[in-house]
């Protein structure tokens, strides 16, 4: 009997992922013989980490916090979606051996934001907090469903102005700091999505109550058991709607699944059993 494909999950930190449970899942649904594990790999070894699995015979990575932008450049070919965000969260080994970079976060936040929660983004006004890996691969998708406007929020300010420069053909997009967002956005957001790796460490970026009313909804990517700082904030500060990142994930997951097995899994039965164990 022939090895199951392997396949996993590279970032740091990496213990708190679901990945390696929600493919296993996928897997036994569409009856695909693969594993999925989880790897940590300091920036510093990401190279060798990730040229040793593929060198060994893997077939494909899904790559997380902090690695999103760091793999771009061992790629040798790249999906237009992943082109335009400058991230790559998926990578496929073809059959030639080269790797193929991909990005899902974006249609995977999208399908569960529009469709799992059913919030509209056409003609709100947004805010995106942090342009890291994860912000890149959100934007392209966000702005082609036509918000009234868009804010991107930062601490490092150089990186948000970049992607406001990156991204400006696509729709009406701004910059700013943290200190700067009040003076820009004088009354709460319809939508404030938080794309910053702070909840992963149990921070909240410095942001005021103005931002949110009841009409808000907030959406932190991150995900785990536990209510992040931001959703407790958000809550606090009378939003109308808090969500988290598990819809996406697994949202991310299934696309990733369908490029490298050619068959898209049912997300709602596995998303089901996440949210009843605490995911
Ligand atoms: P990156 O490391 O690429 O980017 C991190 C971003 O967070 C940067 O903008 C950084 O700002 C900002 N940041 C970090 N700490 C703080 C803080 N204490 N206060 C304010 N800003 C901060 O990470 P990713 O973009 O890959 O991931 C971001 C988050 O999204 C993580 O929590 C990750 O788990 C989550 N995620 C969830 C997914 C899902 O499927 N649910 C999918 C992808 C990501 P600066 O530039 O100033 O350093």
């Amino acid at each position: 009997m022939p090895e199951p494909d392997r396949y996993a999950v590279i970032g740091h930190p990496i213990a708190h992922s679901r990945s390696p449970w929600i493919h296993a899942e996928f897997a036994r649904a569409t009856g695909q013989s693969m594993v999925y594990t989880a790897i940590d790999a300091t920036p510093a070894a990401l190279g060798e980490v990730l040229r040793s699995f593929f060198d060994s015979g893997g077939r494909g990575l899904n790559v997380t916090v902090p690695h999103k932008q760091a793999v771009l450049g061992l790629m040798s070919s790249l999906s237009e979606r992943a082109r335009v965000a400058g991230a790559v969260n998926t990578i496929a080994r073809q059959s030639s051996g080269t790797l193929f970079g991909d990005n899902t976060d974006g249609v995977g936040f999208m399908r569960d934001l529009t469709i799992n929660v059913a919030v509209p983004v056409e003609t709100r006004r947004v805010l995106l907090l942090g342009a890291g890996g994860a912000a890149r691969g959100l934007l392209s998708p966000l702005l082609a469903a036509h918000p009234a406007e868009l804010v991107i929020a930062n601490r490092d300010l150089a990186r948000a102005l970049e992607l406001a420069t990156r991204f400006a053909a696509a729709g009406p997009l701004r910059a700013c700091g943290y200190d700067g967002l009040a003076a820009l956005a004088p009354k709460p957001f319809d939508l404030i999505v938080n794309a910053t790796a702070a909840s992963l460490h149990q921070q909240l970026p410095p942001l005021s109550p103005g931002l949110v009313g009841p009409g808000t909804v907030c959406y932190d990517l991150a995900y785990g058991p536990a209510s992040t700082p931001f959703v407790l904030w958000a809550r606090a500060h009378g939003a109308g709607l808090t969500c988290m990142g598990t819809g996406m994930l697994v949202e991310q997951a299934a696309e990733a699944f369908l490029l490298w097995r050619g068959v898209r899994p049912d997300t709602a039965d596995v998303l089901a059993q996440l949210r009843a164990s605490g995911g």
